[in-house]
């Protein structure tokens, strides 16, 4: 059995300062240069329970401070080990932190060691995908952290260049997307190189049955702590749901887009197909719009996210697998084209705005056929939808003002086109899938693996951060409907700052 400690908000908690947990004034003054002076919720939650060494079962995503609700009281902890001594021996490894993709290791790397900057204590940061000698000369020298990926991690192990048999902590954030990522096995592995007696803390955005059967598989009585993203999304978030018929759709989203002056937006589509014909209505109708989806090339993605990020695109049609590893924070409005599939993908999607404490927007369109998808959502966010009619919407008459068709969808059959659906329950090939088999070990840089071509590491890589609000000049792209100078939402997220 496990304690369960739940926050339903996802902002600081006024009330409660740093200064109340404890912390060494090393770390309050690095803390207090980082401007936190308030712990988020997880914080808050996480912190007292760390420090008391318990086992952590975390339900929470980036954006909430969970990075800091870990490291913080894993360097308070350490700081009784800390010394300055220059012999590599009296800096073992201590605190392991493990996570499923380089951008994340870094983002986290970077946090963990901004925090310690004032204790003598030393951490460093393992990926794949790079050379090892850099790496292996810092884990040699001596450090009590290490934030790193699985596959590399384990690269190190077996050549010898770090021992883990005194990590007293382990943490796996963001497991659920190792789990996706096909490194349980590794995780296994590590798991078993490292001292019985530790302290596990495990942070998940979903938890599923693997999920927790991974954590049971290693956890000692934990606390489970949850910033409940589900309410906290329907708290921040207002949401909407608009019954339109199906063939209305587009119309009804660029409607929308007009009429709430949208000037930033990402819809949301469940195929490819779809976010290309969208994206391309959007277009014809003066909306600067883009799609991104696994059957686009890697440039045209990260063109069209740039321009996105810089305001030069107004509306970015996604699916969940192209959207997923972007870190998007105060983005006002997402629109669910079609309703996913899966539930949980809802409040992923949702999740996308609303944050950070700001308010947002989440419109979702659906059709009579899409009411068991709709009664899915509203068990798992424990909330009933309102069904609302689409005021003062009319639909264009189907027929001659269809907008002009590419080659790409004009009915040739999939399998010519080499499309794929991202439906998951009907059997179809989805990017999901492919990203979910890539193999148990070596995904972040070493070993090809012969799986790993179906998956572009783009997809898993967060937004590099920008720096808040900025306002661009309006590109000749964005002639048709971008104001010229646009005030546009910032991307944050864990880009690499190499
Ligand atoms: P994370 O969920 O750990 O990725 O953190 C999300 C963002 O919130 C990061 O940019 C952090 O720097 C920031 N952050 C974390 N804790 C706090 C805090 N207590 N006050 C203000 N910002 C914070």
């Amino acid at each position: 059995m496990s304690d369960t400690v739940t926050e339903t908000a996802a902002v600081a908690a006024p009330a409660i300062r740093f200064e109340d947990f404890g912390l060494s004034p090393d770390v309050l003054r690095a803390l207090s240069e980082q401007g936190y002076v308030h712990p988020t919720p997880i914080q808050a939650q996480a912190i007292p329970v760390v420090l008391q060494g318990r086992d952590v079962m975390g339900a929470a995503q980036t954006g909430t401070g969970k990075t800091a609700g870990f490291s913080l009281p894993i360097i308070q902890l350490l700081l009784a080990h800390a010394n300055t001594s220059a012999s590599p021996a009296r800096h073992p490894v201590r605190a392991l932190i493990l996570t499923p993709t380089r951008e994340l290791a870094d983002q986290v790397a970077d946090n963990v060691k901004s925090y310690c900057r004032f204790t003598p204590l030393r951490s460093t940061v393992v990926f794949g995908g790079v050379d090892m000698a850099p790496q292996t000369a810092a884990l040699r020298a001596g450090v009590e952290i290490v934030i790193a990926t699985p596959g590399r991690l384990l690269d190190h192990v077996q050549q010898k260049t770090l021992n883990l048999s005194q990590t007293q902590i382990l943490v796996m954030d963001e497991a659920d997307r190792m789990l996706d990522m096909g490194f349980l096995p590794d995780l296994q592995r590590i798991i078993n190189l490292l001292p019985k007696k530790r302290q596990n803390l495990m942070f998940s955005a979903t938890f599923s049955p693997e999920i927790k059967k991974l954590a049971g598989s290693f956890q000692n009585d934990p606390i489970t702590i949850e910033v409940a993203r589900s309410n906290a999304t329907a708290e921040r978030v207002t949401q909407t749901i608009y019954k339109v018929n199906d063939d209305a759709k587009g119309d009804a989203v660029s409607f929308i887009i007009r009429e709430r002056a949208l000037k930033q937006v990402i819809v949301f589509s469940n195929s490819k197909i779809g976010a290309s014909k969208l994206a391309r209505q959007m277009e014809n109708e003066g909306i600067v719009a883009s799609a991104i989806h696994g059957d686009k090339s890697q440039n045209e993605r990260m063109a069209a996210l740039e321009a996105f990020k810089q305001g030069q695109i107004q509306v970015l049609v996604a699916t969940d697998v192209a959207a997923r590893g972007l870190d998007i924070t105060d983005l006002p409005c997402v629109i669910n084209y079609d309703l996913p599939y899966n539930a949980e993908d809802y409040v992923h999607r949702i999740g996308r705005t609303g944050r950070a404490g700001a308010s947002g927007d989440a419109i979702s369109l659906f059709t009579e056929k899409d009411e068991r998808l709709l009664v899915d959502i509203e068990k798992l966010i424990k909330k009933k939808f309102e069904r609302a009619e689409l005021v003062g919407f009319k639909p264009r008459q189907r027929g001659g003002d269809r907008p002009e068709r590419s080659s790409s969808d004009r009915g040739e059959p999939r399998a010519q086109r080499g499309e794929r659906t991202e439906r998951s329950d009907r059997g179809e090939r989805t990017e999901r899938s492919s990203i979910s088999n890539l193999g148990s070990s070596r995904r972040e840089g070493g070993a090809p693996s012969p799986r790993r071509e179906k998956v572009d590491p783009w997809f898993l890589k967060p937004y590099e951060p920008s720096t808040g609000e900025t306002l661009v000049e309006k590109p000749e792209v964005a002639s048709k409907s971008v104001k010229s100078r646009q005030k546009v939402a910032a991307l944050l997220g864990g880009g690499p700052k190499r």
